[in-house]
């Protein structure tokens, strides 16, 4: 059932994404790595539902998204732009396949990594982050959705890999099966995936290359 709720805060995390808190619909219930149909309470887009994944934990007392917008094209995402406090959202059904397995390699391409920011918050707060390792694919650095936070949680483990930067300390160019040969041990076990379809096609090709068996992939595509 669709509820409307009201935004409490809304600001950039870098240049095209955003941080939306909004208050929490009464009885909501999802898993970290879950998403939601999402619209904008507002003339003309109340129906138009997109998917964005929940970067709060179910126990929170409030939902937040963490969401890349496209200005270029006047999509609901260019539209979250002009929201501030208090303008609504309408929160619809809950879905999505993504949900932690056990230990593993996570591999994420721009905003594909929402899922995963959820399922690393909720294991840093069990104190089971163990030997998880996060390869995050962007462009540019400006593009590295918390690269603070990530990096001090992950430490050595967090990977980024720049396709249009080549800077000391960034893997640089597309990720190969090469690439993820490097950065899995022996206690990867899962290999989990969420990114845009080409990437996801190209990374699940690497997997096969690497022998990774179908019952080891978890993914959602973007
Ligand atoms: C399960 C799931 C969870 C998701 N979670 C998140 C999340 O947490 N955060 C997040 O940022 N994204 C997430 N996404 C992706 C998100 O749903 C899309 O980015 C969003 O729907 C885009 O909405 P939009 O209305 O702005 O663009 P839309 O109108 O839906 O258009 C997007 C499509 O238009 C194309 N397009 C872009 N620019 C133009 C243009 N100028 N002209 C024509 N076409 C263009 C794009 O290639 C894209 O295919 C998720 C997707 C799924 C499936």
């Amino acid at each position: 059932m669709a509820t409307v709720v009201k935004i409490k805060s809304i600001e950039h995390l870098t240049h095209d994404v955003l941080k939306i808190i909004a208050e929490k619909p009464a009885n909501l219930i999802y898993m970290p790595g879950q998403a939601a149909d999402i619209s904008i309470n507002k003339t003309g887009w109340e129906k138009e539902l997109r998917a964005f994944t929940f970067t709060s934990l179910p126990e929170d007392n409030f939902i937040e998204f963490t969401i890349k917008t496209y200005p270029s094209h006047n999509g609901v995402t260019n539209q979250l732009l002009s929201l501030k406090a208090n303008d609504e959202l309408i929160v619809g059904d809950v879905f999505g396949d993504i949900h932690y397995k056990g230990e593993g390699v996570f591999i994420a391409g721009g905003a594909g990594i929402t899922p995963f920011i959820a399922i690393l918050k909720h294991l840093e707060k069990e104190n089971k982050i163990g030997n998880n390792k996060l390869i995050f694919a962007n462009k540019t650095k400006a593009d590295i959705i918390h690269e603070k936070k990530l990096s001090s949680l992950l430490g050595k483990n967090f990977i980024n890999i720049l396709s249009h930067e080549n800077i000391g300390g960034y893997e640089h160019g597309f990720i190969s099966a090469e690439l993820i040969r490097k950065y899995t041990s022996n206690t990867s076990k899962y290999f989990y995936l969420c990114g845009p379809p080409p990437m996801m096609d190209a990374v699940e090709k690497h997997l096969a290359v690497l022998g990774v068996a179908q019952e080891f992939i978890v993914k959602e595509a973007f």
